[in-house]
């Protein structure tokens, strides 16, 4: 579609940077190309829906990003080394790498089930210990870091003056704080303070644990091991750093210090951070009885398809409240669009253009023009879906009123393959129109009558199903109707 081509090229895709606190062009450093890194899962257990918020996100910027003709290469860490999976392996008797690896493959599964595009790399942490011990000699090297009374080793904050600059603290007011060292991977605010880089080992924490290094056994800090890989992989400068609210600080403050103290580079060119994801306008907790897992979702019969669209339909900047009232109407919503799908594959008047044709060529017009202006807009998600729908619904009267050849139906369904290149909602699958009601019942009396040995019986119901235009298909699970 040639000028579907051309009207998203000539659209710009401007983002809300967190660090600069508005919307900039996204312009790659390397020719078309973006890299982009975004922080991934602890696996320490199964994902929760507040995380997918973030990482359906992530996919939604990517396809974006590749929607406005960049090519891109990312990034997704899978932390396999921290405070909690270290706890977790040692009370279930297991090495790490046993403890984490069911929650590894489990996560891949729902990635899948979320319609998500693999990212290019999945670097596991414990597979860049070397490379976080380089960038740690580096620091203490500079006279960023030191080792503490305790024996791990700290970055030291008050070396890098630009400490605060993407959450906006003004450490000057924590300087009090901020001559405390704090050796646990997650902490608050108001606990502002150098961090650790490298964790002593200690028996009686860390059972048998441990890497060996040129400061004595023990392992990476957690905000360290993503300056690492993302530095690792991708280059000391990045394009796009994508993560969650909560973890612009500690987590990405503390990124930024030791990657930019090592490299004396600027770490990351547009930062992008997704709202929490609250449920029934209440944080999310299992003692409150309100924690989900994708699992837990698919489990009470809605797909993925699903869950993603109630996922991606608010902006990532606003906070999502996540309901099943929520979650129903976004299963009615995504039936609508996939019914109109169905409505245009059914459209079957031969290859002549209807007179409807320069109205639904229009309509494809200017509904890419709108989804790909909305999307462009800080992927303003509510004005692109309203494209969409008005499109759906525009589409739909000009079926009623006989203005749709199959010419039409096939520019429409174009365009909706188009869109869902980033949507990645759609059913673009003919689907089987569903059994009448009676003919099931005759489906199920000749099976009786089989059962019966009553092959005369079952012949006159075969027979019966056949002239309906149905036919009795078998499969591994036992004979089913199929239109014929
Ligand atoms: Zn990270």
């Amino acid at each position: 579609m040639m000028i579907a081509k051309e009207i998203i090229k000539k659209t710009p895709l401007r983002l809300y940077n967190t660090a600069s606190r508005q919307k900039e062009l996204l312009t790659p450093q390397h020719g078309n190309h973006i890299h982009m890194y975004t922080c991934g899962p602890t696996v320490y257990n199964f994902a929760h829906i507040g995380n997918f918020r973030c990482y359906v996100f992530e996919d939604l910027l990517r396809r974006a990003i590749k929607f406005f003709g960049f090519s891109i290469t990312q990034v997704m860490n899978l932390t396999d080394v921290d405070d909690k999976t270290i706890k977790g392996a040692i009370s279930g008797n297991l090495s790490l790498h046993e403890y984490t690896q069911p929650f590894i493959d489990a996560f891949f599964e729902d990635l899948k089930t979320l319609h998500i595009e693999p990212a290019e790399y999945y670097p596991a942490a414990t597979d860049y210990i070397t490379e976080m011990i380089r960038m740690i000699e580096v620091l203490l090297k500079k006279g960023f870091a030191y080792q503490g009374n305790d024996g791990s080793i700290y970055f030291s904050i008050a070396q890098f003056p630009n400490y605060g600059c993407l959450s906006h603290l003004k450490l000057n007011e924590l300087q009090s704080g901020a001559s405390e060292r704090i050796a646990s991977d997650e902490y608050e605010k108001d606990n502002v303070a150098d961090f650790v880089l490298w964790k002593c080992y200690d028996p009686s924490r860390d059972g048998s644990i441990f890497w060996e290094s040129p400061f004595g056994r023990g392992r990476p800090g957690w905000h360290l091991e993503c300056s690492a890989m993302a530095m690792q992989i991708l280059g000391e400068t990045i394009d796009v750093h994508v993560g969650g609210v909560d973890n612009m600080f500690p987590h990405h403050e503390n990124e930024i210090a030791q990657s930019e103290a090592c490299s004396g580079k600027a770490f990351v060119k547009h930062w992008l951070h997704v709202e929490h994801l609250l449920v029934d306008h209440k944080k999310m907790s299992k003692s409150l009885g309100n924690f989900y897992t994708l699992r837990d979702l698919l489990d009470k019969g809605y797909t993925g398809a699903q869950v993603r669209y109630l996922l991606i339909q608010t902006h990532y900047k606003t906070q999502l409240n996540f309901t099943f009232q929520g979650l129903e109407a976004a299963k009615g919503a995504l039936q609508r669009l996939n019914d109109f799908i169905q409505r245009l594959h059914d459209i079957d008047v031969g290859d002549k253009k209807s007179e409807g044709g320069g109205k639904v060529s229009a309509l494809c017009q200017r509904t890419l023009e709108h989804f790909s202006a909305s999307l462009a807009d800080d992927l303003n998600i509510s004005a692109a879906l309203a494209a969409l729908f008005d499109f759906v619904r525009d589409m739909n009267g000009e079926c009623d009123a006989g203005g749709v050849g199959k010419v039409e139906a096939l520019q429409a369904l174009e365009l909706l393959k188009t869109v869902d290149k980033v949507l990645g909602i759609l059913t673009f699958e003919k689907q089987d129109p569903p059994i009448p009601e009676d003919l099931q019942a005759v489906f199920e009396q000749r099976l009786q009558a089989r059962q019966d040995k009553n092959w005369k019986l079952a012949d006159e119901l075969r027979d019966m199903i056949q002239q309906r235009g149905y036919l009795i298909e078998d499969t591994p699970h036992g004979p089913r109707l199929k239109k014929g």
